[in-house]
C-alpha cells in the first residue's frame, strides 16, 4: 500500500510541481523517512512488550507445519513480476521479508495485555463509508483473529489551527495534519488493551508542509494510526471502494505488527503507488505473509481460511470467499 516501510533508505528529495503520480513516489519517499524513526523508536521499546516465544521444540514443530501449509497455499498466488509503469517497485527498492526473517527479527505481536484491534470512525462519512468502515472491521478480526472493538465515531472540532489545516492547490477540500489526529485525537483516548488503534476519516491528510497529501501515517511506538477514505474513489463503485478500504486495513495493520513489504508475490502486503496498482493486489496475504499473520496470531490455517470465506460470502465478496474456501481444503 502507499506507505512507509521499514527498509528503503532512500534520499530525501525535495517537493517539486511534477506529474501527480510521480508526487505520489515522493509523498512515499519523504513518509519512509518518518516511518523509519517510528521504527526506530518502536524497536527500541518494544522489546519489553513483546510475547517471548514458547519453548524451542514447540517453536519448531509449529514452524515446521506452518512451512507446510505455506507451501500448500503458493499456487493460488501470483509471483511478483518486473514493475511496470509508475508500480510501487519501480521506484523502490526493496528487499521484501520472508517467513523465516520476520520470525527472526523479533517482530512485535498482540501480547495478553494488548489483544484488541481498535477502530474508530473519526470525522463525517457518508452512509456508504460507514457501511464498508463496518465491515472492514469485521474483515480485520477474521484476518488478525483478534477481537476487534469499533468505537463511537468521534467528530474533529472545528475549527482547526493554521499548525493543524491548510488549503492548497492540490485539494479541493481542508485538509487536516496527520500528527495532529494522532497525537491530540487519538492518543489521548488509546484503550490499555489496543494491540492497535485504527482511526479512518474522510478528510483528506497531510503530514507536512513538504507533502501535498498522504494516504494515512501510523506511529508504531504509540499504536495509533490514521488512514483517509478521501482518495479512495467511493464514488466509483462500491465493490471497488469495498475492496480497497479492506486492502489497506489490512496492509497497515500488518505494518502495525512489523511486517514489511512483500516483493515476492502480487500481495495485499506488497506496496502499492496508485490505485491502480492496489485494485491489480489481492485482498489476501501471500504464503510468506500468511505464515507471519498464523505463527503472530496462533490461528489455525484452515480454520482462519473458513472463517474469511465466510465472511467474504457475507459481504457479497464471492470471488474471494470461493478462493477463501479453496484454500481451507487445501491447507487442511
Ligand atoms: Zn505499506
Ligand atoms: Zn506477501
Amino acid at each position: 500500500m502507499n506507505c512507509p516501510n521499514l527498509n528503503s533508505r532512500r534520499p530525501r528529495r525535495k517537493p517539486h510541481p511534477l506529474p501527480q503520480v510521480v508526487l505520489t513516489c515522493l509523498r512515499h519517499e519523504r513518509l519512509i523517512a518518518l516511518f523509519l524513526i517510528f521504527a526506530t523508536i518502536f524497536l527500541t521499546s518494544c522489546t519489553n512488550t513483546v510475547e517471548t516465544p514458547a519453548a524451542n521444540a514447540t517453536v519448531k514443530d509449529d514452524l515446521s507445519k506452518i512451512h507446510a501449509a505455506m507451501r500448500k497455499i503458493e499456487p493460488f498466488f501470483k509471483p511478483m513480476g518486473k514493475p511496470e509503469g509508475y508500480d510501487w517497485l519501480g521506484s523502490h527498492n526493496e528487499p521484501g521479508q520472508t517467513f523465516d526473517e520476520y520470525v527472526a527479527g523479533d517482530p512485535t505481536k498482540p501480547t495478553k495485555q494488548r489483544n484488541k484491534i481498535y477502530v474508530l470512525p473519526l470525522g463525517t462519512f457518508t452512509s456508504q463509508q460507514k457501511k464498508v468502515i463496518d465491515i472492514t472491521a469485521g474483515y480485520l478480526e477474521a484476518f488478525y483473529g483478534l477481537p476487534v472493538k469499533m468505537m463511537a465515531a468521534k467528530a474533529i472540532k472545528r475549527p482547526l489551527s493554521v499548525k493543524d489545516s491548510r488549503r492548497t492547490k492540490y485539494s479541493k477540500v481542508e485538509q487536516v495534519r496527520t500528527g495532529y489526529l494522532m497525537e491530540d485525537v487519538l492518543k489521548p483516548i488509546l484503550p490499555g488493551d489496543a494491540a492497535a488503534l485504527i482511526a479512518f476519516t474522510n478528510e483528506d491528510l497531510f503530514p507536512d508542509e513538504t507533502m501535498n497529501y498522504v494516504f494515512g501515517q501510523a506511529s508504531l511506538e504509540e499504536r495509533v494510526g490514521v488512514w483517509s477514505l478521501y482518495r479512495l474513489g467511493d464514488h466509483a463503485s462500491y465493490d471497488v471502494f469495498l475492496r480497497r478500504t479492506l486492502k489497506i486495513a489490512a496492509h497497515e495493520t500488518g505494518h502495525m505488527f512489523s511486517m514489511r513489504h512483500c516483493i515476492k508475490y502480487e500481495c495485499v502486503m506488497s506496496g502499492t503507488n496508485y490505485l491502480g496498482e492496489t485494485d491489480r493486489r489481492p485482498i489476501d496475504a501471500c504464503p510468506e505473509c500468511s505464515a507471519k499473520i498464523w505463527w503472530l496470531t496462533g490461528a489455525e490455517p484452515a480454520a482462519r481460511y473458513k472463517k474469511l470465506a465466510e465472511f467474504c460470502r457475507n459481504n457479497g465478496l464471492a470471488h474471494e470467499a470461493d478462493e477463501f474456501t479453496r484454500k481451507a481444503a487445501a491447507v487442511r
